[in-house]
């Protein structure tokens, strides 16, 4: 069921609660916001919200702090940048709860915004303690979700106020999920994805899901080297899940019962470690000498794989091909970020190594569309239900 968006409520004069994922990356010692893309995605929203009249009281977190001694962690950096982007001043408050910020709520006029203090400051946020959750919907009479980012973590801000307060998604909340949302139910054929990174532990929900949804499934990264092993083929010190191998298998034979291709490495670079790129070299997939790792695909693959994203309509890429923060392992990694973004298809990127690796080439504007959500579009690609999600309103 389709869930409600800002449009479909009235929010003139309304004091809304929006919940959004500034959690930046900041330099460790000063704090200054080293990227603030998060900042930029949330802010339609706010200003929508402003623009609309309402009295916009925002929420995020940012870090994993204990209790709320951090100065780093406070939120009046990000308040700042808020006010740069959205051209407006920004109130940030010292408390997230509690009499100070209910006064000052109360003395905001329509189209104002303030900024409460980081959410996870209070022990009850990430334990979605129901007393939290009621001080914290005490301030407002709707909740906006544009925090897709945590939408896959039932807390007080993303989830629990939900079951006070009428809720709606945000802008980037709704393209998210109806992005993701259709390349799962109604992408255009053939429909292509690759599945990269370290662990097949981490994406095995991901390839599952996904095999009965795509055409194409292409695996890289680290995880192909435990589909390899599955397949006898000794793989020296590569990274391997030995107790995923036969779970590996069950995979490869159930996309042949569904008439899937699943394409796995045929060849791959291998050097001795990680920080020995000058020991590089590429290899057949299953000639990995017994002293060596496999860090990326190989240049035959990397053509196997272009080819397959050079045909079709819709491509989905998560995970990269292989240890790209080494440029001598980011060979792969790249030549497929440069086929998704050239290839006419539809073409989605999430993950957020993945994100970070296309960064790195500059092509992002060639990509239709880039999740801002690591966990949450992994657990939505799964087929799980985000619970900050469900608790919202249906249309
Ligand atoms: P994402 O964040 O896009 O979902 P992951 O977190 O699953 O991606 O995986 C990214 C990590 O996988 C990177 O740090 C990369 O170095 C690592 N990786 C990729 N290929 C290999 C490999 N062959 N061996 C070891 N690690 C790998
Ligand atoms: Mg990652």
């Amino acid at each position: 069921m389709a869930k409600k968006s800002m449009q479909d409520i009235e929010l003139t004069g309304k004091r809304v609660l929006v919940r959004v994922d500034f959690n930046v990356p900041r330099n460790k010692t000063t704090g200054e916001i080293t990227n603030d893309v998060r900042i930029q995605a949330g802010a339609p929203t706010i200003k929508y919200l402003s623009e609309q009249g309402a009295k916009v009281i925002v929420m995020t977190h940012m870090g994993r702090p204990k209790d709320d001694t951090d100065p780093i962690l406070r939120l009046d950096k990000v308040a700042a940048r808020l006010a740069e982007i959205i051209g407006q001043p920004v109130k940030k408050l010292d408390k997230t709860v509690g009499p100070e910020v209910e006064e000052a709520v109360a003395a905001m006029q329509n189209g104002d915004v303030v900024m409460l203090e980081n959410v996870r400051f209070l022990p009850g946020e990430t334990k979605n303690d129901p007393e939290l959750a009621a001080e914290l919907a005490k301030l407002g009479d709707v909740f906006v979700n544009d925090a897709f980012g945590t939408a896959h973590r039932a807390h007080c801000s993303t989830e629990g106020v939900g079951h006070i307060l009428p809720g709606v998604m945000g802008f980037l909340m709704d393209k998210e999920i109806s992005v993701l949302g259709k390349a799962l139910s109604e992408a255009e054929h053939p429909f292509v994805a690759i599945v990269g990174g370290s662990k097949i532990s981490d994406k095995i929900g991901v390839v599952q899901n996904l095999l009965e949804k795509v055409d194409v499934l292409m695996i890289g990264g680290g995880m192909a080297n435990t589909f390899l092993k599955a397949k006898g083929y000794e793989m020296g010190t590569s990274l391997v899940e030995d107790d995923k191998t036969e779970l590996a298998l069950e995979i490869m034979a159930h996309a042949e019962k569904l008439g899937k291709k699943l394409l796995i490495p045929v060849d791959v670079t291998v050097a001795t470690a990680i920080d020995a790129p000058e020991t590089a070299q590429t290899v057949a997939a299953d000639q990995v000498p017994a002293d060596r790792m496999a860090l990326d695909i190989g240049p035959e693959t990397v053509k196997i794989y272009q080819d397959a994203v050079m045909n079709a309509k819709t491509i989905l890429w998560n995970g990269p091909m292989g240890v790209f923060e080494v440029d001598a392992f980011a060979v792969g990694t790249f030549a497929v970020a440069h086929a998704v973004a050239k290839s006419p298809a539809y073409s989605i990127v999430g993950g957020g190594d993945s994100v970070a690796s296309l960064e790195r080439t500059g092509l992002n504007d060639e990509i239709d569309h880039i999740s801002t959500g690591g966990g949450a579009s992994l657990e939505f690609l799964e087929g799980k239900k985000l619970p900050g999600v469900e608790v919202l309103q249906d249309k």
